[in-house]
């Protein structure tokens, strides 16, 4: 059977996972969050002293990791070396781990296997940076999803702020705009748009109004190949 695969790409801050958990709810599909993974494998490399900057090491040290994926009430938990490290991270610190790390070869293989393993046996809405362009090629539906970078530092000050943490809101758009170039500007998958996919640009819509052109899009999709 082939499964239905929609595919979410764009820089940090554009919406992705929420929205891509409302499809997917809306649809019954699974949502993959891809950035997760990449997260998780950057807290291994913190919790183990390992340098950034040291290609090497992190080549090596990813034989050690173990990443997989499971599902708990309908939430994505995932799973290092078999502890379920979903409430560890969400933290800035691993955030930029993660951006720094997943320039390497070595990590973005380990978990762009899995990936398409998870797209093969279901219906999936997945988000990340190279989904409709390296993960899942032939995704039935591809979208690039975007706001600028002002409007992604603001709803990033928003968030912290409703968690009570203080934030410079320059300081945020400036470490958005080196995040955004580290990920188109790296070698091996960079983040950028699929010929094929729907450019979106939410800077100026609600959650509810992508969500609601993108089940548009989807249904066209439908539609089409029916
Ligand atoms: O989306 P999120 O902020 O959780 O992703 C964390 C980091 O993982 C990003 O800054 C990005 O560099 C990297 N990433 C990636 N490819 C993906 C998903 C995330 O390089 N498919």
């Amino acid at each position: 059977m082939k499964y239905f695969n929609i595919a979410i790409d764009g820089p940090a801050g554009a919406g992705k996972s929420t929205i891509a958990r409302k499809i997917a709810e809306k649809l019954g599909f699974i949502y993959v969050d891809t950035g997760a993974m990449y997260r998780a494998m950057a807290l291994y490399f913190l919790r183990n002293h390992i340098n950034a900057d040291h290609q090497e090491e992190i080549e090596a040290s990813c034989q050690n990791v173990n990443i997989t994926i499971e599902y708990r009430n309908n939430e994505q938990c995932v799973i290092l070396n078999g502890e379920n490290v979903n409430g560890l991270i969400r933290t800035e610190e691993v955030g930029k781990m993660a951006s720094a790390t997943s320039i390497y070869r070595s990590v973005r293989l380990k978990l762009v296997q899995l990936q398409q393993e998870l797209a093969k046996k279901s219906n999936v809405v997945m988000d990340g940076r190279d989904i409709g362009t390296y993960v899942l090629p032939d995704a039935d539906l591809k979208i690039y999803l975007t706001a600028s970078a002002k409007t992604r530092a603001m709803r990033r000050w928003l968030e912290l702020k409703d968690k009570g943490v203080q934030a410079d809101i320059e300081e945020i758009e400036k470490d958005i705009i080196e995040r955004d170039h580290r990920d188109m500007t790296r070698e091996f998958a960079p983040l950028k748009q699929a010929e094929d996919a729907i450019y979106l640009d939410s800077s100026d819509l609600t959650i509810e109004e992508v969500v609601d052109k993108i089940m548009e899009y989807y249904y066209d999709k439908v539609k089409v190949s029916n």
